[in-house]
C-alpha cells in the first residue's frame, strides 16, 4: 500500500448542485490530505486531452460538452492507496451500479451526470495531476507540514 496521490474532480453538475463540501468531506473524513484544489473552467482542448483515451467512444462529444457546462473543482488528494481507495469512495462509473454510501451511489443516477472524476491508476493519476496543476500548486505535506496540528 503505497502513499499515493490521486486526481479527483467535482464535475460541473456536482459544483452546480452544491456538492463540493459533501464530496470534500468524504475524502477528509477518510483521512486523505488535500494537496491542491482550484475551481476552474478549462478549455475544450484541455478536456479533450483529459479524456483522450475515450476519444473514439460515441458519448465523447457529449462528455466534453458536459464537462464544459460549468466550473470544475479540481483537486489532488494524498494518502495510503489513494488511487484505488478514491475510486471506491466515488463508486462505479454508472451510478445505477454504484453502492449506497459511495458518492455516485448517493448523489447520482445518470452515467452522463455522475458528479465526480477519480484517476483509475497510479500512472494516469500522475498524468492527470500534471495536466491540471503546475508543480508549484502542489503542497508538500510530507516535507514541510506533516505535524502542524500537533505543533
Ligand atoms: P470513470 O473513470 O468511472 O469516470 O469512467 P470512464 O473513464 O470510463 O468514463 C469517463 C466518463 O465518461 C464517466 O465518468 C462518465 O461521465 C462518462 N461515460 C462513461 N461511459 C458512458 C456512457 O456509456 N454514456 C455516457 N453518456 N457517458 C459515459
Ligand atoms: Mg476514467
Amino acid at each position: 500500500m503505497a502513499d499515493e496521490q490521486t486526481f479527483i474532480a467535482i464535475k460541473p453538475d456536482g459544483v452546480q448542485r452544491g456538492l463540493i463540501g459533501p464530496i470534500i468531506s468524504r475524502f477528509e473524513n477518510r483521512g486523505f490530505k488535500l494537496v491542491a484544489m482550484k475551481l476552474t473552467s478549462p478549455t475544450q482542448e484541455h478536456l479533450e486531452k483529459h479524456y483522450a483515451d475515450l476519444a473514439g467512444k460515441p458519448f465523447f462529444k457529449g462528455l466534453v460538452a458536459y464537462m464544459l457546462s460549468g466550473p470544475i473543482c479540481a483537486m489532488v488528494w494524498e494518502g495510503k492507496d489513494a488511487v484505488k481507495t478514491g475510486r471506491t469512495i466515488l463508486g462505479a462509473t454508472n451510478p445505477l451500479a454504484s453502492a449506497p454510501g459511495t458518492i455516485r451511489g448517493d448523489y447520482a443516477l445518470d452515467v452522463g451526470r455522475n458528479v465526480c472524476h477519480g484517476s483509475d491508476s497510479v500512472e494516469n493519476a500522475k498524468k492527470e495531476i500534471n495536466l491540471w496543476f503546475t508543480a508549484s500548486e502542489l503542497l508538500k505535506w510530507k516535507h514541510s507540514q506533516a505535524n502542524w496540528v500537533f505543533e
